[in-house]
């Protein structure tokens, strides 16, 4: 089984012309509530495509809630260790302008409450579970407290990146970023190291700092992963892409997924690269996502 420790948000979506500047008011268009957060996507990805999965997470006390959880309640996500704290739930604006470029601003709500206390209330699922996933969507001494928790394998996506215990990150396996992400932990792990931008060298630059495994997403190139077996290049799914919101939790959902059913970390990415193209082919984040029954056949040929 999978437990994802993350973020449970509402996605308010606004489509504009162009953003708007300073002090200035434009019309749009949008206006819909859907659910998001990376950690209720990636639960949401993993359950869809048939896993069994726990969401640990908050939110809040108000009507908003029940729009963050619509997605995981369809997709039978456990919801019985996810808190109800008082105050607003997670919230994300999200302004999408005509050439496609986002800008969104993320109010954490009941997201914080995710501290070491709350993850440490779910030690017996977080130890019961294969794959542990977790993302940097919640308080820092939240994820700090995991490691010591779990027993299975801790699938860590550090985004957005925040300052981290060393150990918190070299516990990671696999670690998964993107090219952005992955300077990020390096330049924590190795602050005198001038970073590489070849993917190839970032994934081995990675395994030098310690870390056991690494997947780094490239977007339409597909992926890198490393391990034990060496490192191998994951290839994309050539789509349409139409919207890539939430294609990299899609991808992580499809990775954990593989990994819990004892997939190798390689055969698990080449699931996870095509899960991860089809939800760039629809629109928002958790609608995107294939269902086991009438996409996996394909996804898997
Ligand atoms: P993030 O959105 O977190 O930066 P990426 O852009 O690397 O993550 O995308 C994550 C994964 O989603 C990729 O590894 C790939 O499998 C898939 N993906 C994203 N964009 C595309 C695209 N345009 N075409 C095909 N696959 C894509």
């Amino acid at each position: 089984s999978i437990v994802v420790v993350g973020s449970v948000n509402v996605d308010l979506l606004a489509q504009v012309r162009r953003h708007p500047a300073p002090g200035e008011t434009l019309h749009g268009t949008g206006g819909q509530m859907l659910p998001g957060g990376k950690g209720a996507n990636q639960a949401v990805a993993a359950a869809r495509l048939g896993a069994r999965v726990t969401m640990v997470g908050a939110v809040g006390t108000d009507a908003q809630a029940e729009v963050a959880l619509s997605a995981l309640r369809e997709a039978g996500v456990d919801l019985t260790r996810l808190a109800e704290v008082e105050g607003p739930t997670g919230l994300a604006i999200v302004t999408v302008a005509e050439d496609g470029e986002n800008s969104i601003v993320v109010i954490a709500g009941a997201n914080d409450a995710m501290d070491a206390e709350r993850v440490r209330a779910a030690r017996e699922a977080i130890a019961a579970a294969r794959i542990v996933v977790c993302q940097g969507e919640i308080p820092r001494d939240g994820i700090e407290a995991l490691p010591a928790l779990v027993t299975g394998r801790f699938l860590h996506n550090p985004a957005p990146v925040m300052e981290l215990d060393p150990a918190v990150l070299r516990a990671s396996d696999p670690l998964v970023v993107n090219q952005h992400e992955a300077g990020l932990v390096l330049a924590q792990l190795a602050p005198d190291l001038s970073a590489p931008t070849d993917p190839g060298a970032m994934v081995r630059a990675l395994q030098t700092q310690g870390i056991a495994s690494v997947v780094l997403t490239l977007g339409a190139d597909g992926a890198r992963v490393a391990d034990a077996d060496g490192i191998q290049p994951i290839p994309p799914a050539p789509v349409d892409a139409v919207d890539t919101t939430g294609a990299g939790d899609a991808f992580i959902g499809a990775l954990a997924l593989g990994l819990a059913r004892g997939d190798d970390l390689a055969t698990a990415a080449r699931l996870a690269s095509r899960v991860g193209a089809f939800a760039a082919t629809g629109e928002g984040a958790q609608p995107s996502y294939p269902s086991a029954d009438d996409t996996l056949p394909a996804l898997q040929e």
